[in-house]
């Protein structure tokens, strides 16, 4: 008990006045990468199993990473992150410790995932019929809630991922399942590990409930829509196996995450780690006031992410970038333009700027080129031109 006050008094002391000292969340990562744990007596281990990620400001080093989690969090359009690199990187542990940072939304009481906004879209079919009553009577059909972490268990089959039917329930028009991890990623970050090693069923439904936002499940002559809007995070060790190029494309920010290379940096990592591993309510703590000021950033971001504009000037240079690589896959610009306006959001400006470019572009671009596609667009092509030249040279001697 004593030991705790001290520890709770040397907290405010250390984090005293850092409420006045960041400009913004760019200035608060920036910050809280190079922060040391303070020193502390020895603690007793607290004995309680408890589940407290370890938290994701705690986290040393790794801007990149940090910066494409926070941006996927204020800008769901840029259209998901993958994060590369061996084990032990912290990939996992980076998108757990998001947890603590995780903004508001409204979000649907229906099982189906009814929005007012759909009605207002679509009219009153475009809700259930439970929820057009509720409508009808002046009822809310959302309400606000924190956006949860959902994760993809290792070994998910194809009727985890998208429910199963109930047999009770079948034959009504509206088609009920036992909710799959897809409905329960409504609106929420899905967090699939090892993307790489996942059956191509399971993949394939995940990423065209991602590109649609939603899914229909067939069973007889029922059939359901769900929604399944959510932020995809795919972690994968490379030397496990490779990500088809399809798979790839679908991803918006791909980050490499390789080991701390400093090293002051290990050791700070590895003092964070002993430190979480005695006692994480304590590390938690120690980031309490940043952690704070870094939820009410990002609401911040997302707040003003609307009116973050982008010049022409600007996005010019940045079709031009897209252009001179030799990238195809659309999905290139418009990941880099999103994440984009969300670091400007993030630096709470409303102009993107060259920096952002800058910063973004190789989180945006790399691994899209295809030395595969760029042979066969030439070797077509060269045959098309051939082809060309077949015809000419025929009808002039026809
Ligand atoms: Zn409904």
């Amino acid at each position: 008990m004593n030991e705790d006050k001290t520890s709770q008094a040397g907290d405010s002391e250390h984090l005293a006045g850092s409420e006045s000292k960041f400009r913004s969340l760019k200035n608060l990562i920036e910050h809280v990468s190079g922060k040391s744990l303070s020193e502390t007596q020895p603690q007793q281990d607290s004995g309680i199993v408890e589940i407290i990620p370890f938290p994701f400001l705690a986290m040393v080093g790794q801007v990149e990473m940090k910066y494409a989690l926070l941006l996927a969090l204020i800008n769901p359009a840029l259209g998901g992150v993958l994060l590369i690199g061996p084990r032990g990187t912290g990939k996992t542990t980076a998108v757990r410790g998001l947890v603590d940072l995780l903004p508001e939304i409204p979000r649907s009481l229906c099982y189906y995932g009814c929005m007012p906004e759909d009605i207002e879209a679509g009219g009153i079919d475009a809700v259930c019929p439970n929820c057009a009553q509720k409508f009808a009577r002046g009822e809310p059909l959302a309400a606000m809630d924190k956006i949860r972490l959902v994760e993809l268990p290792l070994n998910a089959r194809i009727e985890d991922v998208i429910g199963a039917a109930d047999e009770k329930e079948t034959g009504h028009e509206y088609l009920r399942l036992h909710r799959g991890i897809l409905a329960h990623a409504d609106k929420n970050l899905l967090l699939v590990d090892e993307v790489n090693l996942l059956a191509d069923d399971v993949i394939d439904a995940i990423l065209d409930a991602a590109a649609y936002g939603s899914y229909t499940v067939k069973r007889g002559a029922s059939s359901a829509t769900y929604r399944a809007r959510f932020m995809l995070i795919g972690t994968m060790n490379p030397e496990e196996g490779r990500l088809r190029p399809q798979i790839m494309d679908r991803f918006g920010l791909r980050i490499l995450v390789r080991g701390l290379e400093n090293k002051e940096q290990r050791l700070e990592a590895y003092k964070r780690v002993q430190a979480y591993i005695s006692n994480p309510r304590r590390v938690m703590q120690e980031y309490n006031n940043e952690k704070q000021i870094a939820q009410v950033e990002i609401q911040t971001a997302r707040d003003i992410l609307l009116d973050v504009k982008i010049p022409a000037s600007l996005s010019d240079q940045g079709l031009e970038l897209i252009r001179s690589l030799k990238i195809d896959s659309l999905r290139a610009e418009i990941t880099l333009f999103e994440a984009m306006k969300a670091l400007a959001a993030l630096d709470n400006r409303k102009m993107a700027s060259a920096d952002d470019l800058q910063v973004i572009a190789p989180m945006a671009l790399r691994m899209r080129r295809s030395g595969f596609m760029e042979t066969y667009l030439n070797d077509q092509s060269k045959e098309e031109d051939e082809i060309i030249q077949a015809v000419d040279s025929t009808l002039k001697h026809a």
